[in-house]
């Protein structure tokens, strides 16, 4: 197949692609950059199935040849980026994938959208559901996100019902790995900076808040299974595996053998209190259920993060 990639300089984005081209697919890569590396794309340079093209998906634009497929991950997806953002994020998920949907029925193609669990906001049903239509806040700090995804889901579905463009949602849960910005302020970079530094680990709030890592190979895996079916409703991806902050950051100390001290400081607005998919749906449907363990995530993740860093320093 020929695929579109919007959003391909991303962190989850480039695995994306890689991992379309391992299966023998052709890539016409998109990114503007707003919170993307080119660096995460460097090593595709050459390959013939391989093609970048610079654009702002929220712009018009030609999309170049016939495409069979269009996958959208063109957003700001950190808290810190999508606050410094939160025009280009709402634009981004509305004129932005209605100009992805519109190259899709062009082209006849299959569209997939990357959807979020900020859907849920700070959710009274757990573990989230994907019926369960959520607790977003529609003016809070978040909110540039969690509604510009939610109005994405709105329209995806809304040119499946028009026009019959074969749709897929995937409500993706915190997702880490190799290629996250050290500097994008999420909790995984922080804590891994932290203990590669020996800098205080920085826990928000008491750290009784809750998430569910899931490394990226088994997210990407998840992406490509939904991509091919016919479920046009959203399908949570994601690992269930739920701890707390306080948790999370003793585990990356265990992992990586640091002894700064932990620190608190005070809770962003808006923060979700627990989170944790149910990913009953995907599992039957795609036969899908992440099989990374953390430990071996982590370790792949602080490898990258150590590498890099010594890259930058020198
Ligand atoms: N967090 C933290 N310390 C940090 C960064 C984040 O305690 O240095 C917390 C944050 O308050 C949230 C969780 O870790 O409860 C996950 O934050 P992240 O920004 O990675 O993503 P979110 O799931 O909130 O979108």
């Amino acid at each position: 197949m020929r695929i579109l990639v919007a959003g391909a300089a991303g962190f989850i984005g480039s695995h994306l692609c890689d991992r379309l081209l391992a299966e023998g697919h052709t890539v016409v890569a998109m990114d503007n950059f707003i919170t993307g590396s080119a660096d995460n794309l460097a090593h595709l340079e050459g390959n013939s199935q391989y093609e970048f093209i610079e654009q702002d998906v929220t712009r018009p634009f030609a999309a170049p040849g016939k495409f069979d497929a269009v996958m959208n991950l063109a957003s700001p997806a950190s808290p810190i980026d999508y606050m410094e953002h939160p025009i280009e994020t709402l634009e981004v998920g509305s004129k932005g994938t209605q100009n992805l949907l519109e190259v899709a029925l062009a082209n006849k193609a299959r569209f997939l959208l990357t959807s979020t669990s900020e859907c849920y906001g700070d959710p009274l049903v757990h573990p989230q559901v994907e019926t369960y239509w959520g607790n977003v806040n529609p003016v809070g700090p978040r909110s540039c996100y969690d509604e510009s995804k939610r109005f994405a889901e709105a329209i995806t579905m809304a040119y499946h019902r028009r026009y019959g463009v074969a749709t897929n949602i995937a409500r993706i849960f915190n997702t880490y790995g190799p290629r996250m910005q050290l500097d994008d302020g999420r909790v995984v970079p922080a804590f891994v900076d932290s203990a590669l530094h020996n800098q205080p680990f920085t826990v928000f709030g008491s750290g009784s808040q809750t998430r569910s890592f899931c490394y990226v190979s088994d997210l990407v895996d998840g992406l490509c299974r939904l991509a091919m079916s016919d479920e046009r409703y959203p399908v949570n991806l994601g690992n269930p595996l739920e701890m707390t902050i306080l948790e999370f950051a003793e585990h990356i100390k265990a992992v990586s053998g640091s002894s700064a001290p932990i620190e608190f400081r005070p809770l962003p607005e808006d923060d979700p209190k627990r989170r944790k998919p149910d990913i009953s749906k995907a599992k039957a449907l795609l036969g899908w259920e992440p099989k990374v363990p953390l430990d071996k995530g982590l370790a792949e993740t602080i490898a990258y993060f150590r590498k890099k860093t010594a890259s930058v320093a020198a």
